[in-house]
């Protein structure tokens, strides 16, 4: 695959909520929590949620303590389920498929993140092998996302995630010894590029001028990091999800895919 499919593949990864029953806010559960101001379980609507399918809190998520909403990123799952897996049904109109809608969408959104990740190790300059591994990964799991609702549950996503993790760990590695030669450590002035931060939660850092370059953020807790004016254009598997629960400016630099938060003070 080429490098700039790949890029429009992993860039087309946007939720659209205009097509979505609003599936993050009724299959999910929520835990009140600083991220969340009430409590919800799993397959009942949110309370803020409209009979359109709107957010009546919107505009006002973070003053009334959903931080966590603003953060979420389904990639586009909830449209897909809404509009293709359930051929545009809605479980207001359709009471009897709620349940089943409301267990697709973890699995899609599983599915999609999975996706989201395989596209962009496609955007890496790796070896031919690897490419050709990456190619057949990520088409299988487009191919997944098209089965109907009860071959979606019957699913076994663990054993999709394997190879997945697999792929990715010898991309982030073949990237790595590639810019191994260009490895600065933490050091003073923050020079950050190519360090490995994987797992390790960056809370309350202040990261401010720090050069990320080439740096290793999968799983990285971000809430609260001040990034501004950080450069993350190349950071290797920075989610969407991960930004929004950061600080930021807009001498923050992002990769295409990502989308500056509207909460990031300009
Ligand atoms: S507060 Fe709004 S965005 Fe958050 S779950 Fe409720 S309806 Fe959805």
């Amino acid at each position: 695959m080429y490098y700039e499919t790949a890029k429009n593949i992993r860039e087309s990864l946007t939720a659209d909520c205009m097509k979505c029953f609003g599936l993050c806010c009724t299959a999910l559960n929520i835990v009140a929590s600083s991220d969340f101001a009430i409590n919800k379980i799993a397959g009942t609507p949110c309370p803020n949620l409209q009979g359109d399918f709107r957010c009546e809190i919107h505009k006002n998520l973070r003053e009334k303590g959903f931080n966590g909403c603003t953060v979420f990123d389904c990639l586009g799952a909830g449209q897909k389920v809404s509009q293709v897996t359930f051929n545009g049904q809605s479980w207001q109109e359709h009471p009897e498929i709620a349940k089943k809608m409301f267990s697709v969408f973890p699995v899609m959104e599983q599915l999609y993140e999975m996706i989201a990740f395989i596209a962009e190790a496609l955007t890496y300059d790796v070896s031919h092998s690897l490419q050709d591994k990456l190619n057949k990964q990520l088409e299988k799991l487009q191919s997944l996302t098209d089965m109907n609702a009860d071959s979606l549950l019957s699913l076994d996503i663990i054993s999709c995630r394997l190879p997945v993790n697999e792929l990715l760990l010898k991309t982030s590695e073949y990237i790595r010894s590639e810019l191994s030669s260009k490895v600065f450590a933490i050091k003073k002035g923050k020079k950050c590029r190519g360090v490995d931060w994987i797992g390790k939660n960056l809370a309350g850092k202040d990261l401010r001028t720090t050069d990320l370059r080439g740096a290793y953020l999968i799983g990285a807790d971000l809430r609260d990091a001040n990034l501004s004016g950080s450069n993350l254009s190349s950071s290797m598997f920075l989610t969407q999800m991960q930004i929004n629960s950061a600080k930021g400016n807009d001498k923050t630099i992002l990769p295409s895919h990502i989308q500056r938060p509207s909460h990031w003070i300009n």
